[in-house]
């Protein structure tokens, strides 16, 4: 991997240079604390955020859309609809939503792979950003705190200067849009560049330890703590909506009013829904709110781990400042644990 320096002032130069070639989007201060990627060409009078911490909505808007239109049909047949991102970059993102991308990736390719996703992920060039955790921050405990191979290039934020690392191909393609700009290291921006990792490792204060988790929520099945959840979960869907690896979704068939044609529909969903797992007969898997509460949590700690060896959740904390009723992910398991007789790790 090669790796350069980049003059912070030169960042606006180096992003417009990139707009030349495909559509860059940014994260941006779209309203106080309040940050989301949007296009650079929309951004005019609004700077590029550099220590954004979470985007109300994850990349994953980008790729696996809120609502999109797979195919139409008529007495034709079926018509596949092509996916509408132009080729892109996306910078800024932080190394717990590359991981969440690749949680995405690997979901849809699983057994089917999705056509539309990956249409749109191979479009996407990806630019990392560097960051400093608050206190809703736990990727450190997730192992999603740092990325090896899920970016193209990454930059870490030493102050007068970016250090640049590249990654792929697409990484160098970035760099040459505007070489010129981009300096060697010497052997004190290593160092400046060690010294900042060690002080991010340090800044962490939410630790909230994972690797028994599986063995814990195995033998705690029947717990009454989810019911307790449950009773408080407004099962409003935010924590879904706003999570980078939660991929549940709706199919909707809407026909035109002439009854001759018509288009199916793939929407985000929540397994949190009520209606989310309703069958024939109205029969429901996960009738009580709390079994569906427990479903979520399972699935990031419990499920995917066992099938994929690694849990779902990225630790990004945004399903902690996102939910109305006060749940957040570190209480639920502290909880978890405490109804097990187990000792009290979690650190915050
Ligand atoms: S955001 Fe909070 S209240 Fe809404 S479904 Fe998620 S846990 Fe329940
Ligand atoms: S469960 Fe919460 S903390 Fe974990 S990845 Fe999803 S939104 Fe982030």
């Amino acid at each position: 991997m090669e790796t350069f320096m980049l003059d912070r002032q030169d960042l606006p130069s180096f992003l417009a240079a990139c707009e030349k070639h495909r559509r860059v989007h940014v994260p941006v201060e779209e309203a106080p604390d309040h940050f989301i990627f949007k296009p650079l060409a929309e951004a005019t009078d609004q700077p590029v955020a550099l220590h954004y911490l979470r985007t109300a909505l994850p990349p994953k808007k980008y790729f696996f859309p809120a609502e999109e239109v797979l195919y139409r049909f008529d007495a034709d047949g079926y018509h596949p609809q092509q996916p509408d991102l132009p080729p892109m970059i996306l910078f800024g993102l932080h190394p717990c939503d590359l991981h969440g991308l690749d949680v995405l990736d690997h979901f849809f390719s699983r057994d089917y792979p999705d056509r539309t996703y990956h249409s749109r992920r191979q479009q996407a060039w990806l630019i990392g950003l560097g960051c400093m955790p608050d206190e809703h921050c736990f990727c450190q405990s997730q192992g999603t705190e740092h990325v090896d191979g899920l970016y193209d290039l990454f930059l870490w934020d030493l102050g007068p200067q970016f250090y640049v690392m590249v990654r792929t191909e697409a990484g160098h393609d970035m760099l040459h849009m505007a070489r010129a700009l981009f300096k060697p290291v010497s052997q004190a921006n290593q160092q400046a560049y060690l010294a900042l990792l060690k002080k991010r490792r340090q800044a962490f204060t939410l630790h909230m330890p994972v690797a028994d988790l599986p063995q814990v929520l195995e033998v705690k099945q029947d717990c009454a703590v989810w019911d307790k959840i449950g009773e408080t979960c407004f099962t409003c869907g935010a924590c879904s909506m706003v999570c980078p690896t939660c991929t549940c979704y709706d199919m909707l068939d809407r026909m035109d009013l002439s009854g001759q044609c018509g288009e199916r529909c793939r929407k985000w969903s929540s397994c949190l829904f009520r209606d989310f797992d309703r069958g024939a007969g109205d029969h429901h898997f996960r009738r009580d709110r709390g079994d569906r509460v427990k479903n979520r949590y399972y699935h990031k700690e419990h499920g995917y781990v066992n099938g994929f060896g690694k849990p779902s959740c990225t630790g990004c904390g945004r399903c902690i400042t996102a939910c109305p009723a006060g749940i957040d992910v570190i209480s639920v398991f502290t909880k978890v644990r405490r109804a097990c007789g187990g000792e009290e790790e979690v650190v915050s």
